[in-house]
């Protein structure tokens, strides 16, 4: 079946309208009508073939909602009608340790949403900036929230649970004292994640005009990480750092925030390196630099299940389809609060 979808055909070139393939439903599959997609910086990455191994044509989007519009015949949790959600894994080989701890994001085979491999035409996955997508049940979240909020739910299923994860697997919670970096699609959900897990929160942001929006997503302190004193002031403060920046830039300045043991997670991923921290950031109190790749499936049906209980959405921008360029322009001048999501209803030609 042909469905209509916005892609690229070379790195060099602009998104367009294009038609794709997607394969009848197996047996455990479940068929979506995607509504909303959510437009990560990693799209751009990979589209823009900014990282290795780009696959053309390629289709991005990797935060998709929408309604089940039909199910395989051994499908038992989902059915016709059901608001269910994708995030960045559609599958994985569902047998080794990653897979059976439910970290299947940490899978050696797992398969991305897009630019993966696939026996469905063309040979590689495709996302969803598209009408529809068939993904086995294993990797369907269910959406709590109500559709009225549907658009914003799209960005939990990369930009919130890429900050969940991390949140999580290092302990944030009442006491923890919580430096977020970077206030874009990652960092804004960061900011509200980590302040609904009772954590105090302290957002660091490049851009000045950041600054009063910050403490509106929870943070209770805002530092412009240019300005040397506000710096200062967070020095060996900090248990936690999440560093979701999208450019190489001195990760130094920021593990001299932490305390004794802190560490900082990387989940920010540059085409091209930082500058090497230098040892001694890390050696004179006990610090940890580490790295974080989004999350596993049931944590990220705990991540949404969270999102519902506590009121929990995105701050969006939607746009058409046909302004995807535009947003990824704005997106690199740091100028969207704080997602750019895609109705998809706008992709069908009129
Ligand atoms: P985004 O919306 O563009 O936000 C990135 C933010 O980084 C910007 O808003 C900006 O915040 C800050 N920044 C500071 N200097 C920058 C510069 N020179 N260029 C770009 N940004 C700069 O991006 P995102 O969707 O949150 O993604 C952030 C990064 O995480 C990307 O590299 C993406 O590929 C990666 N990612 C990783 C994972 C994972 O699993 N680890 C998952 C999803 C995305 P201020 O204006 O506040 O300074
Ligand atoms: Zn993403
Ligand atoms: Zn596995």
């Amino acid at each position: 079946m042909l469905i209509h979808a916005y892609g690229a055909e070379a790195g060099d070139q602009p998104l367009v309208p294009m038609q794709i393939p997607r394969r009848t439903p197996g047996a455990h599959d479940v068929q979506i009508t995607i509504a909303y997609c959510g437009v990560c910086h990693s799209d751009l990455h990979q589209v823009r073939a900014e990282w290795a191994g780009t696959l053309f044509p390629c289709v991005p989007g990797h935060e998709i909602v929408g309604r089940v519009s039909a199910v395989g015949d051994a499908v038992e949790n989902f059915k016709t009608g059901d608001l269910v959600g994708v995030g960045c894994i559609v599958d994985s080989c569902r047998s080794c340790d990653e897979c059976g701890d439910g970290l299947e994001n940490y899978c050696d085979a797992m398969v991305g949403t897009y630019n993966g491999a696939t026996p469905d035409a063309p040979g590689h996955t495709l996302g969803g900036y598209s009408q529809q997508i068939v993904v086995h049940e294993r990797y369907v979240l269910r959406v709590r929230h109500s559709e009225s909020q549907l658009a914003a739910v799209a960005p939990l299923l990369c930009a919130g649970i890429t900050t969940w994860s991390p949140l999580r697997h290092w302990k944030v919670g009442p006491g923890s004292r919580v430096g977020v970096v970077g206030i874009g699609g990652l960092g804004h959900m960061g900011i509200k994640l980590a302040h609904a897990l009772g954590a105090h929160v302290v957002a660091f942001t490049t851009s000045d005009s950041k600054r009063e929006a910050a403490r509106a997503l929870g943070a209770d302190e805002v530092v412009v990480s240019r300005n040397r004193e506000e710096m200062a002031a967070q020095r060996g403060q900090l248990d936690f750092i999440l560093n979701t920046v999208a450019a190489p830039h001195n990760l130094d300045a920021f593990l001299a925030l932490l305390r004794r043991d802190g560490a900082m997670t990387l989940v920010g991923a540059p085409a091209t390196p930082h500058p090497s921290p230098n040892v001694f950031s890390l050696i004179m109190k006990r610090r940890s630099l580490a790295g974080s790749l989004i999350g596993g499936i049931p944590e990220t049906q705990e991540m949404l299940d969270f999102c519902a209980e506590h009121g929990i959405v995105a701050d969006i921008e939607l746009i058409r389809a046909d302004a995807i360029n535009q947003a990824y322009e704005r997106m690199l001048a740091g100028d969207v609060k704080y997602r750019f999501v895609i109705d998809i209803g706008s992709l069908a030609p009129a």
